[in-house]
């Protein structure tokens, strides 16, 4: 016998699994909108202008690839910091937060986990109902009981406010509550900034640990606007653990590149709570590396790149914003009863679209357009040549 005799089957990733459906789809103007990347006008995947401006040089500067430090390379740690807490803040000169690049948003997530976990062994995490579907894993995978508070009304297409805030009422202190802190996945939906305000009181007074997740920062109002959240928290004197994912800000999603952000309460707490870190990220994958790193890296450390690179993030913006626009439009031109001006006030790649399992299935099996059973539909993968068919076929199918 096998020594994998025992080993089960795990169920298959369902939004892998509809993108393998879609590859296998014959049709000539099939759309994915399962998907969770951003897409150009020709609906491909862009190498960003900075990108390949900071690669080539790295490419002519020709160096040798040693070993990085274990939480990575200072100036992208230091980039990545600044993102979050904005150019001139005291913080930054405080050594009051510490940075450690990590695998991804992903890695960000996990190696602030596995710290909580040493440090807080009997914590609830709380995680968005609904949430990206892998937060509830990957707490799970670090040992923690995942809880969810409440987040998305369906009846409204908007937040469920008062049942956040109860939700977060009730909790336990030190319950750790993930928070997305930009451009929600899935739904698009975020608090408004006194909604924020609120969440930060209660957040404090129930002496909550504050995770926040940034994924987006940049598809919502902006790389500063987006980051205001993160600067509220801080501003509270909140310790605060942040995850930042440049996957999709910087198009250069298999690269891994993420930092994890702490906010301690001084200097000589952020030198012990780094030691720490260091110790998970040691035993976990040692040190990270080099490549996506050093682009990022020479983007944010570059006024020339760096205003590329906000230029090319504005841009892909704007085209997630007028494709919002455009679907409504052309909805609304379609003779369709159902308000759908929703999805203007929803933020990043994302809409909860409010199509019901049936109708997504209709959309796939009718018209080759593939979504989330949950409604949940990629704006990024949207384009100038598909939006009208998109747009006539869901007509179609809520009609
Ligand atoms: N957090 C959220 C909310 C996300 O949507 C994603 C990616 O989809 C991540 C984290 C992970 O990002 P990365 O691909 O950098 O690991």
């Amino acid at each position: 016998s096998s020594l994998f005799d025992s080993v089960e089957l795990a169920p298959r990733d369902p939004i892998l699994g509809l993108t393998e459906q879609y590859n296998a789809d014959t049709r000539p103007n099939k759309v994915n909108l399962g998907v969770g990347v951003y897409y150009d006008d020709n609906g491909r995947l862009p190498l960003l202008e900075s990108v390949r401006k900071a690669e080539l040089a790295l490419v002519e500067a020709a160096s040798a690839r040693g070993y990085l430090p274990i939480e990575g390379i200072a100036g992208y740690n230091k980039g990545a910091q600044t993102l979050l807490l904005g150019k001139g803040s005291p913080l930054l000169e405080s050594g009051r937060a510490l940075t450690a690049q990590a695998l991804g948003g992903t890695g960000a997530l996990r190696i602030g986990a596995d710290f909580l976990k040493q440090l807080l062994p009997a914590a609830k995490v709380l995680i968005s109902n609904p949430s990206w579907e892998n937060h509830r894993a990957l707490f799970e995978r670090a040992g923690f009981v995942v809880d969810t508070y409440a987040y998305y009304d369906a009846q409204t297409h908007g937040l469920d406010f008062d049942g956040m805030l109860a939700s977060l009422k009730a909790a336990e202190p030190r319950t750790i509550v993930v928070l997305h802190a930009c451009c929600h996945n899935p739904t698009g939906v975020d608090p408004s900034a006194e909604q924020w305000q609120q969440i930060v009181q209660v957040v404090k007074e129930r002496q909550l640990v504050p995770f926040l997740d940034i994924a987006y920062q940049g598809f919502g109002d902006g790389v500063e606007e987006d980051a205001s959240v993160v600067r509220l928290f801080v501003q509270n004197d909140l310790t605060v653990l942040i995850s930042s994912s440049f996957s999709k800000s910087f198009s250069l999603y298999g690269e891994r590149v993420g930092a994890l952000t702490l906010v301690c309460s001084s200097k000589e707490e952020s030198a012990r709570v780094l030691s720490q870190l260091k110790r998970v990220i040691r035993t976990n994958y040692s040190n990270p590396p080099t490549h996506g790193g050093a682009i990022v890296s020479s983007v944010l450390n570059s006024p020339e790149l760096y205003q590329i690179w906000t230029d090319e993030l504005g841009a892909m913006r704007q085209r997630i914003r007028a494709m919002r626009q455009q679907l409504v439009d052309v909805l609304k031109a379609r003779g369709i009863s159902q308000d759908f001006s929703f999805v203007l006030k929803q933020r990043g790649m994302f809409s909860y679209s409010g199509l019901t399992p049936a109708q997504v299935e209709r959309l796939r099996e009718e018209f080759g357009i593939y979504a989330i059973g949950t409604g949940r539909i990629c704006v990024a993968a949207l384009n100038s040549k598909n939006i009208d068919y998109v747009a006539d076929s869901i007509a179609k199918v809520i009609a």
